[in-house]
């Protein structure tokens, strides 16, 4: 039996293949060839299989969401095949004598370009499809998989670390675990992974190695143990946590329709907090009330240029009316940091997570921030849609933020387009400046929601990211836990409600804490609602005390 400890960070017992991820090297470069007629046949056979790829995503497509969603696809497998292009890619041959990829990048790259540069709004988003459709064949011509697995079983995918962007691109359906030898329990990916349900380990180290690749394993995301070959007292232990863990998701079944409110009736709004428009599916059959954070940096995260106004629309739009008049906060752009976005080439910072990041990257390109703002007001008119800044320290950044919203309901109502003006704006408390200042922002805005990852980072002064702070990184700290209860006091003193998203909000152990000190909302992963529902009916708010603020 070989067992190796590292640290459980989303829990759940999982078995299956390891996987070791290898970052794919797409860069391509000019090479001059002797056989051309070999690079036309070894493109032939990528844009055969890009066709095949494209066809079955149509069908997939056509099967979930009908006919509409499925053209995007066949207009994309069309284009493979469209005669322009292919004649282009000749033409590279024929001039440059050179390597299919090189040909293939450089005819994608003139496409696009033309139609970028046409007059009409529709032609030009059609430059997007192109890039997108040469990347298709040139990922074929470098055997780069398609959402980073090769497997036809779901698997436990290994890697040192996995960058946020990175865990967004892998197809969740072949993931049924993950396991890092670096990484933390506040990084994004670890919150990823708690979003979407999937046990995780971080801090495996040096001894999970490349030579276990494709041997199978057990993983314990509570305990942080990664076994291979077990021996049979342990397979039976692991068997048996798996069906206990199978019994409590059925139990945990019966809290599903049950208000969220303690034996003396307090009522809470249990929220949930999600990184796109697929997770909205978790929210609602974990009966989650609302959304109480939706990271929406994750949309850019997940594209290879700025998305538009449009594409941000649908998304927030598709989330809104799933959520049918329910509350959903949607966090403004909120990267840096952990958070790289390649595309928008920010400078290199010694300490990011101090640097230009979240709400001062909108306020620096103020038109970045703009097509955000028109995207939210659009998709306020299909559900209730509240708007929340990240990283917030002052008042005038607050008002900066105010006046933008105002400039684009403006815009939008001079355009005849719908929004609801009623939308509510809200902050993050995450920065020790906020707690200093809640009262006064508090005057501001309709709500807070206490982002306690950042907020324990800030406050300790200690790096989220880092795996090796151990004990120091301690989100129970009376400070952390005083800080929001000057928060929270603030709030109210001011009429305003107050939430936590950061992942404090789904420990049960502080749940105590959080009834005395008064929160009204707690947003946490999709999997963590009916637990904590558990728990929040079996407590008494008026016999929780503050003894955890104490030294
Ligand atoms: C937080 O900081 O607690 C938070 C919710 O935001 P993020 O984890 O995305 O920084
Ligand atoms: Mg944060």
């Amino acid at each position: 039996m070989i067992l190796i400890q590292g640290k459980g960070v989303s829990r759940g017992v999982v078995k299956g293949p390891l996987y070791f991820y290898k970052k794919p090297d797409t860069t391509v470069v000019q090479i001059e060839v002797d056989d051309i007629d070999a690079e036309k046949a070894r493109l032939e056979e990528a844009k055969a299989r890009s066709i095949e790829q494209l066809e079955a995503l149509a069908e997939k497509a056509r099967e979930e969401a009908g006919d509409e969603s499925a053209i995007l696809f066949e207009t994309h497998a069309m284009f493979v095949e469209d005669d322009d292009f292919v004649e282009c890619i000749d033409e590279m041959f024929e001039e440059e004598n050179c390597n299919a990829e090189y040909a293939v990048l450089q005819a994608g790259e003139q496409f696009a370009a033309m139609f970028a540069a046409m007059d009409d709004a529709y032609m030009q988003a059609r430059a997007a499809d192109i890039r997108d459709v040469s990347q298709r064949i040139l990922n074929n011509l470098m055997g780069v998989v398609d959402g980073g697995i090769d497997s036809d079983v779901p698997v436990i995918l290994a890697a040192d670390d996995l960058a946020p962007s990175e865990t967004l691109q892998l197809d969740k359906t072949k993931i049924a675990g993950f396991v890092l030898r670096e990484g933390s329990s506040n990084g994004h990916t670890a919150i990823l992974a708690r979003t979407m349900g999937i046990p995780a380990i971080c801090g495996a180290g040096a001894d999970l190695t490349e030579a276990y690749q494709g041997r199978e394993a057990y993983v314990d995301g509570e305990t942080g143990q990664i076994i291979l070959d077990p021996d049979e007292l342990t397979q039976q232990a692991l068997k048996d946590k798996f069906e206990k863990q199978q019994e409590m998701k059925k139990l945990m079944e019966t809290m599903r329709g049950q208000e969220d409110v303690t034996l003396d009736g307090r009522k809470i709004k249990l929220y949930c907090n999600i990184g796109s428009p697929d997770d909205v599916a978790a929210v609602l059959s974990n009966d989650g009330q609302g959304i109480g954070l939706f990271r929406s940096e994750f949309l850019y995260l997940k594209s290879d240029d700025y998305p538009t106004e449009d594409e941000q629309f649908e998304a927030y739009k598709a989330v809104a009316a799933a959520m049918d008049g329910k509350r959903v906060i949607i966090r403004t752009l909120d990267i840096g940091a952990d958070k790289q976005v390649p595309y928008f080439n920010m400078q290199k910072e010694e300490n990011p997570a101090l640097g230009v990041r979240a709400i001062r990257i909108c306020l620096n390109r103020p038109e970045v921030f703009r097509t955000q703002l028109r995207a939210l007001y659009r998709a306020s008119a299909f559900g209730k849609v509240a708007i929340m800044f990240p990283m917030i320290t002052s008042v005038w950044e607050v008002r900066e933020c105010k006046r933008a919203c105002a400039a684009v309901m403006e815009e939008l109502k001079k355009e005849g387009i719908p929004f609801d003006p009623d939308t509510e704006i809200g902050i993050m408390i995450e920065t020790p400046a906020s707690v200093f200042m809640a009262s006064n922002l508090a005057k501001e805005v309709d709500f807070f929601s206490v982002g306690t990852n950042d907020l324990t980072q800030y406050t300790l002064a200690c790096d989220r990211q880092a795996n090796d702070l151990g004990k120091f990184f301690d989100p129970h700290h009376p400070a952390v836990l005083r800080a929001l209860k000057m928060t929270a006091d603030a709030a109210h003193e001011n009429g305003i409600w107050v939430g936590i998203c950061g992942e404090l909000g789904a420990d049960t152990s502080l749940l105590p804490t959080f009834l005395a000190i008064g929160i009204d909302e707690l947003s946490v992963s999709p999997s963590s609602v009916l637990p904590l529902r558990a728990e929040i009916r079996k407590s008494i708010a008026q016999l929780c005390t503050l003894e955890k603020l104490e030294w």
